[in-house]
């Protein structure tokens, strides 16, 4: 038993990593296509065996209501436009999959929590980490207290991006991106600190870094730095930026062990250390590939049967409320005071 997926947004994520895997799924089917530009969508729809009239366009996008072939969008665009097209779906009666981030602001979250319920449907962000094997076996390590009491997480995440521009890449612009590098890639390391401490932070302190004169960082930050600080004593340290040689990486200090994940949170070719006294043992807990398939079969049984989203709506808004955090602390230069459901204490 599968749901009919529409995939909305035919960029590289989409047909490079989902689009291919939905196949290795038992229980999502690709069943339709929505894109702004008709030849990509014609060359992708019959590559994919869809008929002609699984064909969507933007404009055209609202008719999925009446197609009873999709049961569920995926929606896979730059994030400043997730909120626009989610709700659209649920008022189509449709379930979502919204891509990370969720979106640029907490109120937007708010909104589309407040729709999925309304229209009864599921919505569930694409936090495919989840259900990796890898990052669930450093899940399980910290559940047992392999490393003994936490003390620190450190994480990276950094890549040098091109000499792209506003105007020619998304990513580069505050509207379809918002402060860049930490929305888009540094979001992988908060999630590894909340997952792997299992806590919630009291208090947020961070710093940007936006240089003069590089076209790249004309709206955005090239770099940010964060501490989050949990009510055990324990802190989890994030760098991530869009100007650094490239890194994608975990590590746990425990009171008794230390545990480095690198790569820690890509597609493939996870590599873990656990480090405890002398001894260092390299762990292989499976294929990290099956994240794509295992997430969307995840999503495929919630909604038929009607069962919890391990990564719903409220962890992204979760997410997205930590970040506002982050950008306040920077900008103001003071450590934030968070309330357990990751609002600010104050302004
Ligand atoms: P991309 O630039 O490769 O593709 C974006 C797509 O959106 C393109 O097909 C583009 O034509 C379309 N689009 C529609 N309106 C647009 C507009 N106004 N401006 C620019 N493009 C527009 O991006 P991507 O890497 O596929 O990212 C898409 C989403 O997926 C983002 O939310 C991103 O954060 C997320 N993502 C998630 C992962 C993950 O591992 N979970 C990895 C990559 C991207």
């Amino acid at each position: 038993q599968s749901i009919g997926l529409a995939i909305v947004g035919l960029g590289g994520y989409a047909l490079n990593q989902i689009m291919p895997r939905i196949a290795e799924a038992d229980h999502c089917h690709l069943a339709a296509v929505v894109s702004g530009n008709a030849e990509k969508a014609a060359t992708v729809a019959a590559a994919y065996g869809l008929p002609e009239d699984a064909i969507y366009s933007y404009d055209s996008y609202e008719e999925i209501a009446g197609d009873d072939r999709i049961d569920a969008v995926y929606v896979i665009l730059p994030t400043g436009l997730h909120t626009e097209f989610v709700l659209k779906a649920f008022t189509a009666g449709k379930h979502v999959i919204c891509e990370k981030p969720m979106a640029l602001t907490s109120a937007e979250c708010e909104d589309m929590i407040a729709a999925g319920k309304a229209a009864d449907r599921k919505l569930m962000i694409g936090y495919r980490c989840h259900f990796e094997p890898y990052n669930l076996k450093a899940m399980e390590l910290m559940r047992e207290e392999a490393l003994g009491p936490l003390r620190v997480i450190r994480t990276a995440h950094h890549y040098r991006s091109g000499p792209s521009t506003p105007a020619t890449n998304w990513r580069h612009n505050r509207a379809l991106a918002g402060g860049g590098p930490l929305e888009d890639y540094g979001l992988y390391g908060i999630q590894a600190g909340l997952y792997l401490s299992g806590e919630m932070p009291v208090r947020i302190s961070a710093s940007t870094q936006q240089p003069a004169n590089d076209p790249r960082f004309a709206e955005i930050f090239a770099h940010t730095a964060s501490q989050m600080i949990f009510p055990s004593g324990a802190t989890s340290q994030h760098s991530t930026s869009y100007d650094g040689a490239g890194a994608n990486m975990v590590t746990v200090r425990g009171q008794t062990g230390f545990l480095t994940m690198e790569p820690a949170t890509g597609y493939g070719g996870h590599e873990m250390m656990l480090r405890k006294g002398r001894s260092t043992e390299t762990l292989t807990p499976g294929n990290p590939s099956i994240q794509f398939a295992a997430m969307l079969d995840h999503f495929g049984l919630s909604v038929m049967e009607g069962t919890e989203i391990l990564t719903p709506g409220e962890m992204g808004l979760r997410d997205t409320r930590l970040i506002e955090a982050i950008y306040r602390s920077a900008e103001t230069g003071r450590t934030m005071a968070l309330n357990p459901d990751a609002t600010m204490t104050e302004g």
